[in-house]
This record gives structure tokens, C-alpha cells and sequence, in this order.
């Protein structure tokens, strides 16, 4: 298939392992930001097949898994209201609230609808001018501009009965809060290549040179994996720290300039708290005050939300690069995609379930499990 068979060729894959083992001198951690970039690391064995001294470590970049706790509550309890037709992307349904999920309200009789694109549920507010039709917008800065889009077209069409439920994030401050960590083991990260698409490569390198770490934008497919990890060591060996574009098939420097002037007219920053890590400041975007009559939240009040998280799912650890998924005793055990005890299991980016998914099933030693609180 093009564009797809020519990035996973075996021959030049060998050829780019053969160039990082030549490359590789000491130990190095480095982090694929997107859990998109995550799955495909696991499911071609990228990280088995990489010199011992290279590890990697799964970023945070998964919008299911880090969407709030309280967000997912407000969800259930704006998608339990008889008024509402929640509709949202079919990833969200199994995700776990306090206690329960969307699936559970739709099978207790809420309107939830699974849709395809965030214009689908603007069309079923048309449809049906007597209900109020929510939309779940949550993601990073590629799913943002077409709910940015969606929100200006119902104001310009002067659709009321819609609006939307907004949990975005973005990627460049959690870059921050992960170098500022105290246990951060990170020395580069893989940037996540169709963010850059959106947003072009000019937040990057203030944080390159402020915590001294090389950031190369890379794709998805085997190769592209391999060529934006040969040029993250590449960098290291040398002691550079800088941005490299490795997926310019795809990438401009200025992003895409129409999608970013959609998302400023419609979005302003915001601090936001990310699931299992905690608040980042300017890390998410809510509607701007021209469009807040849209905001779900101001729309029907949700306050007083009460969050109780699992006392058993680590996936703040997982999500951190802390520890790996099957480190979690209840890995494969209590927690499976059927029956998923925290987000980084649901959603098929998260990397409990891309563990899970390609058999990375090994149970945690004696002493890991018992550390488990
Ligand atoms: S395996 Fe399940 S319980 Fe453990 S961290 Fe992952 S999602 Fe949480």
C-alpha cells in the first residue's frame, strides 16, 4: 500500500537497527510521546529489537487515557439527563469513571450515540431541535481543530441546542512538566509527528535548549520510528540537543496555518489536569468566552463531582514512563480490555492495552506485586 509498505521494508530496517547499534556507545532512555507511536513500537517488536542500551519509554500521549477522572464523571452525569444526546467517539464508552461507564448509562436508557466526526453530532442537533446535543471533544492538537471547527459552524448556522464537552491537551507543556519532574529518566522524546502537522515545530525548541534534550518530530510507521530514534542518539552521543524534523512528508514547520487560526479563534489556553498525572499548567484549551454559550459544562452546571479513583490501576506510573505496563499486578489479571480497570487499557493507544494486545504478558515479580497499594 502506498505511503505504508515502503515504511516498513525489512531490508532498510535492518539496515537503521545496524546504524543505532553502530551509533550507541552508553545507556539511553528515550520516550515516544504518542501512544499512536507506542502500538507501533510494540507490535513490531521495535523495543526488542533495539541495542540493550536503549530503552524506551511510553509517553502520555494517548487522549483517552488522559482525560480526567472528573471529566468522565461530568460525561455520565450530562449523558444520564433525558433532555441530552451525548454523542462521542466509541473509545470513551468503556472508559471508567467512578464506578461506572457511557456504556452503563446507555444500557440504564441515556441517549448515547457513537459517532465518527464531531460534524455527525452537529447534524443530529439539526435533526432534532427539541433535544440538547453534546458533543465529547477530548484530544490533542489533532483532534481539536475539527471540534474547533464543528463550534463555529453551529454559532455561524445559530444551532443552539449544541454543545460541546471540552477536555483538550497539549503536548509542548506536559514536555515540560515530564523534564521537570524529579524522577524524570527521559533524555530525548520522539515527538509526535501529526501534532506537528497541526501546530509546525516552533514551541520546540525553547524546551530542546532549556532542559538540554534532543526532540525529534517522527511518524508512525516502523521506519519512521527507527530514522527519529537514529537521529535522538545520533544527537546524544554527540551531546547536541536540538529539533529535528523526521517525518517531512507530513510536517511543516508552520504547521498547518488554517487549523491553528480555527483553534485561536474558537480555543484559549487553559491549565489542565491529565489523568493519573495532575494539573500542568496551560496544558489544555477551553472555549473562549465569544463562544462559551457552547461549553457543556457552563451549559448544564455539572459541579459537586465527586472522584474516586481505582486503588489498584497505576497507569499515573504507566502514563509517566515510571514503570511499564505488565509491572502492574493486575495486568492481564483483574484488568484486561474486557474488563479494564483504568484508562491506559481501554483506549487503543494506551499501552496497557497495546501490551496486552501483542502479548507482553509477563507478570510482575513477588515484589512488584506486593508494592501495589
Ligand atoms: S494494567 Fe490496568 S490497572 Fe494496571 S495500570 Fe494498566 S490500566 Fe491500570
Amino acid at each position: 500500500m502506498k505511503y505504508l509498505d515502503e515504511f516498513s521494508d525489512p531490508v532498510l530496517a535492518r539496515r537503521l537497527f545496524d546504524e543505532i547499534r553502530a551509533l550507541t556507545t552508553q545507556p539511553w532512555s528515550l520516550m515516544e510521546v504518542c501512544g499512536g507511536q507506542t502500538h507501533s513500537i510494540i507490535r513490531h517488536g521495535i523495543d526488542q529489537l533495539l541495542p540493550d542500551e536503549i530503552q524506551l519509554i511510553h509517553g502520555p500521549g494517548c487522549p483517552v487515557c488522559v482525560t480526567p477522572l472528573e471529566t468522565i464523571d461530568k460525561a455520565l452525569e450530562i449523558a444520564s439527563r433525558p433532555e441530552v444526546v451525548f454523542c462521542s467517539f466509541g473509545d470513551m464508552l468503556r472508559v471508567p469513571g467512578s464506578g461506572r461507564d457511557l456504556f452503563k448509562v446507555k444500557s440504564e436508557g441515556g441517549d448515547v450515540r457513537v459517532v465518527y466526526s464531531p460534524l455527525d453530532a452537529l447534524r443530529i442537533a439539526q435533526d432534532n431541535p427539541d433535544r440538547q446535543v453534546v458533543f465529547f471533544g477530548i484530544g490533542f492538537e489533532t483532534t481539536a481543530p475539527p471540534n474547533a471547527m464543528t463550534v463555529y459552524q453551529a454559532k455561524k448556522l445559530g444551532i443552539g441546542n449544541f454543545s460541546l464537552l471540552v477536555s483538550h491537551v497539549r503536548v509542548p507543556p506536559a514536555i515540560d512538566a515530564i523534564m521537570n519532574s524529579p524522577d524524570c529518566r527521559v533524555q530525548a522524546f520522539l515527538a509526535a509527528g501529526h501534532v506537528c502537522t497541526v501546530m509546525g515545530t516552533a514551541e520546540y525548541p525553547e524546551l530542546a535548549e532549556r532542559h538540554k534534550v534532543p526532540i525529534v518530530v517522527t511518524g508512525f510507521e516502523p521506519l519512521d520510528i527507527l530514522e527519529g530514534i537514529r537521529r535522538a542518539v545520533r544527537q546524544l552521543e554527540a551531546g547536541r540537543h536540538v529539533v529535528e524534523n523526521a517525518y517531512p512528508r507530513a510536517v511543516q514547520p508552520e504547521g498547518s496555518p488554517a487549523a491553528r487560526a480555527m483553534l485561536a479563534d474558537v480555543f484559549e489556553v487553559t491549565d489542565r489536569a491529565w489523568r493519573g498525572i495532575g494539573m500542568i499548567p496551560r496544558s489544555g484549551w477551553r472555549l473562549s468566552p465569544r463562544y462559551r454559550d457552547y461549553d457543556a459544562e457552563h451549559r448544564f452546571s455539572v459541579t459537586d463531582i465527586d472522584t474516586q479513583e481505582s486503588t489498584v490501576c497505576r497507569s499515573g506510573e504507566v502514563l509517566q514512563g515510571l514503570i511499564k505496563p505488565h509491572e502492574c499486578a493486575a495486568f492481564g489479571k483483574q484488568c484486561t480490555p474486557r474488563n479494564p480497570l483504568g484508562a491506559t487499557m481501554v483506549s487503543s493507544e494506551g499501552a496497557c492495552a497495546a501490551y496486552y494486545l501483542y502479548r507482553r504478558l509477563q507478570v510482575p515479580t513477588t515484589q512488584e506485586a506486593s508494592s501495589v497499594g
